[in-house]
């Protein structure tokens, strides 16, 4: 693959340490096998998350110092407006301090008993808000995205088909708002089609059904969108992006992604009606209007993430990037989730550990691996976050045992990756001494976060 090098250079250096052999084995005991309780400084390599992990340009930093810190109507509110009105095409704007807020909001108005909304995959936070309102959380991605080993361009577009027939079984008063998460993040980072995305909201405008998008990583979707489908080979990204957006009635995001920020997010919409009344329920439970839970400078830095992010340079180092982390996994036997996404490598930890059962965590297995291998960090989707005990006391496993690889934007150089696909390499090779895992202490739900774990004999 043609070597791309990084449209930056770097300005500003921060140290990384690889703890000794002995020091990992006594980390990673003490912190009971679970990455998410070890500490950041123990780590060498990072890829828990690429949320709020990248790294500011030069001229985000500059625009810290012009934060304007006025409570109301401050002037770099009115930049974050403008920033996010451009690429949204959005009248309506309510800055948050991060995504998950923005969907709190949204759907403390809409989710409730016998409602039902529709995704291509929510996110786990997504999902999570719509039930706490006690509605239901439908995806619907098409049944090529839910195979791992499968070649399609947009593996996050969503099945229309079963779109139709959800829309047509409970109509719009049980079907409020349909959404899709660009890229896909629970299936793999996997991009959407502007064709997809402009069919779904035809079919949402029949029903009367607004269509919100969780746009994340809407710059990452709109380069694969360029990338594969003909028709828009020659549109230039903020086209494509004024194209998807326009489909839309409203959107999520959470900004510490394609915000090229450390922290926030926003809703967007065109009813100016709901964002009335979203309005005084962000006064509540994020702040004024122009602030939400940001800062003054927070909301300069992401303003300017919105336009960096949108540079075509930049996606394709970005994305060129995880394609060649991707290749350089395969080349040393390693078998990952393909085709890669915008954001990260998912290992396929059933092919890598298959002698680890289903019930001694293979996934959670290989992250403790990577740690002890390379001080390398990932994160478990695998049986240790979605498996369960069923009601006769059998273990149902998940259906897949992954490790994702996230990868911060700009802040791991190809040379770091490749000591990571290295480390990999060297785990495939000595699989048959890892044995798996047993679960010694776990908490009722979301236990993946904080469960303790030693290894089988
Ligand atoms: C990260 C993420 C969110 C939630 O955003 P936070 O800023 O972490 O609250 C929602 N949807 C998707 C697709 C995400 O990746």
């Amino acid at each position: 693959m043609k070597s791309w090098p990084e449209p930056y250079r770097i300005k500003m250096v921060e140290a990384i340490r690889l703890p000794r052999r002995e020091e990992r084995e006594r980390i990673l005991r003490e912190a009971g096998y679970n990455l998410f309780m070890v500490r950041a400084e123990d780590v060498f390599i990072d890829l828990l998350t690429d949320s709020g992990t990248g790294a500011m340009s030069d001229r985000q930093w500059s625009a810290l110092m012009r934060g304007d810190e006025s409570y109301a109507q401050a002037r770099s509110w009115f930049r974050f407006y403008e920033a996010v009105r451009g690429f949204t095409g959005m009248e309506h704007v309510l800055p948050t301090h991060q995504g998950r807020a923005a969907e709190n909001l949204l759907f403390s108005q809409i989710a409730r008993p016998g409602i039902s909304i529709p995704n291509n995959s929510h996110f786990d936070t997504t999902r999570a808000n719509i039930e706490f309102f006690g509605a239901e959380a439908v995806d619907l991605v098409i049944p090529e995205g839910r195979d791992i080993h499968l070649d399609h361009p947009f593996k996050g577009n969503m099945d229309l088909n079963r779109l139709e027939a959800l829309l047509k079984e409970k109509g719009r008063k049980s079907v409020p708002l349909c959404m899709i998460t660009i890229t896909n993040n629970t299936g793999g980072g996997q991009p959407v089609s502007l064709a997809n995305i402009r069919a779904t909201g035809e079919l949402c405008r029949r029903y009367g059904v607004p269509l919100f998008l969780d746009c994340c990583r809407f710059a990452e979707n709109a380069y694969f969108i360029k990338l594969r489908e003909p028709e828009c080979a020659r549109m230039s990204i903020r086209e494509i992006v004024a194209a998807m957006f326009a489909c839309a009635d409203g959107a999520t995001m959470s900004a510490k992604k394609d915000g090229l920020g450390n922290i926030g997010g926003f809703l967007a919409l065109r009813d100016g009606d709901l964002a009335a009344r979203l309005k005084s329920m962000l006064i509540l439970k994020e702040g004024f209007p122009t602030y939400g839970g940001l800062a003054g400078r927070d909301l300069e830095a992401l303003a300017q993430g919105f336009e960096e992010v949108q540079e075509e340079d930049y996606l394709e180092a970005r994305v060129g990037q995880i394609a060649r982390f991707g290749e350089a996994l395969k080349g040393r036997g390693v078998p990952i989730l393909e085709p890669t996404g915008g954001h990260a490598v998912y290992l396929d930890a059933r092919g890598i550990l298959p002698h680890v059962p289903a019930h001694a965590f293979p996934a959670q297995s290989l992250t403790a691996e990577l740690y002890l291998e390379g001080g390398v960090r990932g994160v478990e989707i695998g049986s240790l976050m979605f498996g369960k005990t069923g009601k006769d006391g059998r273990f149902l496993p998940a259906a897949l045992e992954l490790v994702r690889l996230a990868v911060p934007r700009r802040v791991y150089t190809d040379n770091h990756l490749g000591y990571v696909a290295e480390v990999t390499g060297e785990i495939v090779q000595n699989a048959s001494s890892c044995k798996g895992f047993r679960i010694v202490e776990e908490a009722p739900f979301l236990r993946h976060f904080t469960a303790r774990l030693e290894p089988l004999a």
